[in-house]
């Protein structure tokens, strides 16, 4: 089925708490206009990313008040909206954004009661045609080396080895938690700094990847490997759980620096360390948790804050990608432009829901929540 409407997209000013990334910089909105999508930018919407509005005006956009929203046929942010945020769109408005859906039912509902399609940046398939769409993974991209970077400037030691004519600096021993874009990134990035590196993941294919990166896979007696529908990772047992601490815990003694990326999409992320993980390990060593918002892979991880527990640093790592807006939010916009052309026609929207990777963001459409497993949250309501 193919529904058309009107041919604007709206980038809209991120309102959320942290957030400086946009949907689309100058060179994306060049992308965008080349669909003969008319492109309306909100007045300041990449300030925090470092792109002005002139240089917006200049790829083609005209600049607009956020009042204009409520005309555009889509709408694109980069972070999950608030009701507020919906409130402004129009009833048939194609929404582009990450919505971190299982944590914000109640905009979700919202959404379908407005008649507003969503697209969800964390639903898009990850198959071969939708690469350029993959905003999860160039975003995972940005924050696993972000993470390492941060853990560097907040361990007081070098990462790399060291031999000068005073003695030998022995390199830093990083642990990584999960090897998916993230993880990989993290163990590319430490690894380029001189680490160590040893990582956990309960997938099969991860244990290639770790090896091709230089780096040590950490074995599990007993492992099965965990690999779940989509190529993800399944929830694994307590018992598996208390075997895979086990085995970690000896190499936690040893880290200087843990960089947690471990999550199961739409579950809360395993706890991999327990406070008495931590209180093992060596003060002055670096906990960065990616997972934070999902609960983190560490039993202290507080969201909103850097804990200190027994000298050990436990930072909360959800936000990483937009410390790194201007890079962050060109790839993101490039992700949205080519989403964009699978949804423009003769500049007009037109909607395919057979398309496979249309189908597969739907997170709302005609008043309904059309993802399976939100609906499911949402006890099967059609709202
Ligand atoms: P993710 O963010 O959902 O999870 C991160 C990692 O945590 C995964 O590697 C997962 O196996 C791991 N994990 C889960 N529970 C764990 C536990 N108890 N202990 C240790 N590790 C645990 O994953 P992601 O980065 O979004 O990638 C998921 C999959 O998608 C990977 O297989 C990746 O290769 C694949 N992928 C495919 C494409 C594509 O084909 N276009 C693109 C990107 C990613």
């Amino acid at each position: 089925m193919v529904t058309t409407s009107d041919g604007t997209v709206f980038i809209a000013k991120d309102d959320a708490p942290g957030e400086r990334r946009v949907a689309a910089t100058p060179a994306s909105v060049r992308k965008l206009a080349a669909l003969d999508a008319q492109v309306l930018v909100e007045r300041g919407a990449g300030a925090g990313a470092g792109f002005d509005d002139d240089d917006y005006e200049q790829a083609g956009a005209t600049l607009v008040d956020h009042d204009a929203i409520g005309g555009a046929g889509v709408v694109a942010r980069v972070s999950p909206p608030s009701t507020d945020f919906t409130a402004t769109l129009s009833p048939g408005t194609v929404l582009l954004s990450f919505m971190a859906p299982h944590r914000n039912l109640d905009v979700v509902r919202a959404l379908a009661e407005a008649q507003v399609t969503t697209l969800s940046m964390e639903l898009v398939p990850r198959v071969t045609r939708a690469q350029t769409i993959d905003a999860l993974s160039s975003q995972a991209n940005v924050a696993g080396y972000r993470a390492v970077i941060e853990a560097a400037y907040r361990l007081d030691k070098y990462f790399p080895l060291f031999m000068t004519a005073a003695g030998t600096i022995r390199p830093a021993r990083v642990v990584v938690l999960g090897a998916g874009v993230a993880g990989l990134q993290a163990v590319a990035t430490a690894k380029r700094l001189g680490a160590i590196v040893h990582v956990s993941d309960i997938r099969e294919a991860a244990r290639d990847d770790v090896a091709s990166l230089g780096a040590t896979f950490i074995e599990v007696p007993d492992a099965e490997d965990a690999t779940g529908e989509g190529g993800y990772a399944k929830e694994v047992g307590a018992d598996f759980l208390e075997r895979q601490r086990a085995v970690l815990t000896e190499h936690l003694t040893q880290a200087n620096a843990v960089i947690a990326t471990a999550q199961i999409p739409g579950r809360p992320a395993p706890e991999l360390m327990t406070a008495a993980m931590v209180e093992a390990m060596q003060p002055g060593s670096v906990v960065i948790d990616l997972a934070a918002a999902d609960g983190g892979n560490c039993a202290l991880t507080q969201a909103e804050q850097t804990v200190e527990h027994g000298g050990v640093k436990i930072v909360p790592g959800q936000n990483l990608p937009s410390s790194m807006p201007a890079e962050a939010s060109a790839l993101y916009g490039l992700n949205i432009a080519s989403f964009c052309e699978l949804l423009f026609d003769e500049g007009k929207v037109a909607l395919d829901l057979d398309d496979d990777v249309v189908a597969g963001a739907l997170l709302t459409h005609d008043g309904a929540v059309t993802a399976p497993a939100i609906a499911d949250l949402l006890g099967g309501e059609d709202t």
